[in-house]
């Protein structure tokens, strides 16, 4: 037995965390299966033990900070899903790993999270699930000038970090125009290209 990975990736916005529920709610109540959610200690922009999405649904979930914490829990799933994947870093495992070995032992694999970061970089742990995975989704947002097709997540605050939590205060989606024009580490990119 090997198991099924799929992934839902795509900017903020892009209803990545309501695809995941979706799945989550029906392999619970629709097929009555054992499903472990997790998600980050780290990210309690919402409910600490629920995942929960922007349009209102939600799940109970377990907050992580060590992986050795749910080994026995994932070991009884059937299903198990992780949002905000690209959160799982600096853990006692790696999240690649972690999936791998579920994977191995049969378990099916539902993740969600952001493909990119603002810059347009790939995050590492979803980009290596991208090219193991089954299925693929990847999700469009609309852009917040112009209401097209959105893959990109634009940060409105120039405070130089790289991973800042918060939600439309912070960050909005963009079509690939409307993200690079305004971009706002783009004058210093350009410079360093001509120095
Ligand atoms: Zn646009």
């Amino acid at each position: 037995m090997y198991g099924k990975l799929t992934v839902i990736c795509g900017p903020m916005f892009a209803g990545k965390t309501t695809e995941l529920l979706k799945r989550i709610l029906w392999a619970r109540n629709g097929e009555n299966k054992n499903v472990l959610v997790l998600k980050t200690a780290f990210d309690n922009r919402y409910a600490d033990t629920r995942v929960v999405s922007h349009n209102g649904l939600s799940a109970d979930a377990k907050a992580i900070r060590r992986f050795a914490d749910i080994a026995d829990l994932s070991r009884e799933a059937e299903l198990v899903c992780l949002d905000e994947v690209q959160f799982f870093t600096g853990m006692d495992m790696d999240v690649v790993e972690f999936v791998s070995d579920l994977l191995h032992g049969g378990r099916d694999i539902v993740v969600a999270g952001l493909d990119t970061n603002w810059k347009g970089e790939p995050f590492p742990a979803t980009a290596l699930l991208m090219a193991m995975a089954d299925e693929v989704i990847k999700l469009k947002a609309h852009c917040s000038v112009c209401g097209q097709p959105a893959y990109k997540s634009f940060k409105k605050l120039q405070d130089g970090r790289e991973i800042v939590l918060g939600n439309s205060d912070i960050y909005e989606a963009r079509c690939n125009q409307h993200w690079i024009a305004e971009r706002i580490d783009r004058p210093q990119e350009i410079a360093a290209a001509h120095a």
